[in-house]
């Protein structure tokens, strides 16, 4: 009953459903896209989360991180996060992990893990994961928003990466600006995506960059190639 509504829709079904209560999925970041991402995949009843985030919960957060309230500020975000999504779905089997992921952890952290989802908003890291789930071919959704635009990418092995288009060169001037109404446009893309690639779906960003324009609400798809100077391709 609880997944009646997704389960009516041919493209999920009760096989597709199955397909997502089997998945193991972890979620990099708690942050401003993690939350919303977390939560929608909660929601449609993915097995098996788990939420990788060594940060605590700050006022500047709260205009939105959703799940996060005033009485957190300077708590874990993984234990609040936790606390939260078990809440609202307890066919879920959370796990929460108070680390950084590097270079040096990835793969303990990442460890029987089907699909990966980034939601951090800092280079270095994305990089890693980036390289762990290209060499590794697993499939990670990548998405990042900056005040009005965003971006949602889908990456494994033989499909155009972070590096193809250079995006280790990204300077990242001070924090990122950022509005929840827009932040929540991204993170819905990028969770569906998610759920797209679990059911088992066509039309995947594999390939593609998602340009999210929130200022004159233009989406575009652009096509990616594999780069001669990757070093991971
Ligand atoms: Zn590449």
């Amino acid at each position: 009953m609880r997944y009646s509504r997704q389960t009516i829709m041919e493209c999920i079904g009760d096989k597709g459903q199955k397909r997502l209560s089997n998945a193991k999925v972890a979620v990099i970041g708690a942050g401003g896209l993690g939350c919303f991402v977390l939560n929608e995949l909660a929601l449609a009843g993915v097995g098996y989360i788990r939420i990788i985030e060594d940060d605590n919960v700050s006022l500047t957060n709260l205009n939105r991180q959703f799940i996060y309230k005033e009485s957190d500020i300077s708590n874990s975000k993984v234990k609040v996060a936790v606390n939260y999504l078990r809440e609202r779905n307890g066919l879920v089997e959370l796990d929460g992990v108070e680390e950084r992921l590097t270079e040096a952890n990835a793969t303990e952290l990442l460890k029987n893990i089907d699909i990966v989802v980034d939601c951090v908003d800092n280079v270095e890291t994305r990089m890693v994961v980036n390289d762990y789930c290209v060499d590794k071919d697993i499939p990670l959704v990548e998405a990042a928003v900056n005040g009005l635009h965003g971006f949602v990418m889908a990456i494994r092995k033989n499909y155009p990466c972070l590096r193809c288009i250079g995006y280790e060169n990204t300077k990242l001037k001070g924090v990122n600006e950022a509005i929840g109404a827009a932040v929540g446009i991204v993170a819905s893309i990028e969770a569906l995506e998610v759920i797209k690639i679990i059911v088992g779906m066509n039309e995947l960003l594999y390939g593609n960059m998602l340009m999210i324009d929130c200022n004159d609400y233009s989406i575009e798809k652009v096509p990616l190639r594999l780069s001669d100077e990757c070093r991971r391709h």
